[in-house]
């Protein structure tokens, strides 16, 4: 099955460091056969990620901060510059004031509802309209979304909500570029420590919790997350779009906690 990317090139958004999701897809893609390029936001970032780019031979290495959209202009126009097109678009990032990510959800401030909303979920929609000009003879399209989107996770607070609006924007982008064979479609990954993971209170708490009440009794490796990535973007999914699919050692079927853990 190696080479399922072999000759398709694509963008890979969110690589902060090595424990990064993104990271796990640029892995998965690349030893695939796929020709990547990566963008991290600003230089203190760029120092971590500028020798994951040369470990997967990764040359277009582009800061974008999605807050700016001159420089997400900027980072389409210089792929368009270098390889005139694009196959894939991986969206691995998010924001929100981890002040918020603790306590009532009630409480978030209109000024955090803004930010986290443009940068968690309107940065998709902005960035695939750029990629889809790109994608002209066809493409795939794919953001991370958590659980927190369809059920109340504590602490997780405006991240749920701005998760809800994205996987929504996933169905309506799908339907807007269907005609165009461009599939967009999301993993919804279980907890993974990373950066971004750490900001959310009580992220240990979560994270063992899900280990021990998950069908499988663990939680998932970026590479796991990575494999159901290059699935859904690789050929192998071409009849697939607008789907959200749950890698999460199926934490998200359970209604309630193992018995194992409620007899202890
Ligand atoms: P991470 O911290 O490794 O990656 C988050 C990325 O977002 C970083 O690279 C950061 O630079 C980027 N980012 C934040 N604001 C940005 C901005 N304004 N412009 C450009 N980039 C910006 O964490 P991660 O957990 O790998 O997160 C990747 C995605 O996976 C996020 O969408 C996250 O919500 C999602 N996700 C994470 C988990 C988890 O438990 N870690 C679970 C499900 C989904």
């Amino acid at each position: 099955m190696a080479g399922l990317m072999q000759g398709k090139r694509g963008l890979v958004m969110g690589v902060a460091n090595h424990n990064s999701i993104a990271w796990g897809a640029a892995k998965a893609l690349h030893a695939h056969g796929a020709e990547l390029a990566l963008t991290y936001q600003g230089e203190a970032f760029g120092k971590r990620v500028r020798p994951l780019a040369n470990e997967i031979g990764a040359k277009l290495l582009i800061d974008c901060d999605v807050e700016d959209i001159a420089s997400v202009d900027a980072a389409f126009a210089r792929i368009r510059e270098e390889w005139g097109g694009l196959d894939f678009l991986v969206h691995a990032l998010a924001f929100s004031d981890k002040n918020e990510l603790k306590g009532l959800y009630a409480d978030t401030s209109r000024e955090n509802f803004s930010r986290t909303m443009l940068i968690s979920c309107f940065s998709f929609t902005e960035i695939t309209r750029r990629a889809a000009e790109l994608m002209t003879t066809g493409g795939s399209v794919l953001t991370l979304t958590y659980g927190g989107s369809t059920r109340v996770m504590p602490n997780y607070n405006v991240m749920g909500v701005a998760k809800a609006a994205l996987e929504a924007s996933v169905r309506y982008l799908a339907a807007d570029y269907g005609p165009r064979n461009i599939r967009v479609n999301a993993v919804s990954a279980g907890p993974v420590r990373t950066l971004a993971g750490a900001g959310v209170s009580d992220a240990r708490l979560m994270f063992n919790y899900q280990r021990k009440n998950a069908p499988l009794r663990r939680n998932v490796t970026i590479d796991e997350v990575g494999g159901a990535v290059l699935y859904l973007l690789s050929d192998l999914a071409n009849g697939v779009t607008g789907e959200i699919h749950y890698v999460d050692s199926g934490y998200n079927i359970m209604s309630m906690p193992a018995l194992d853990e409620l007899k202890v």
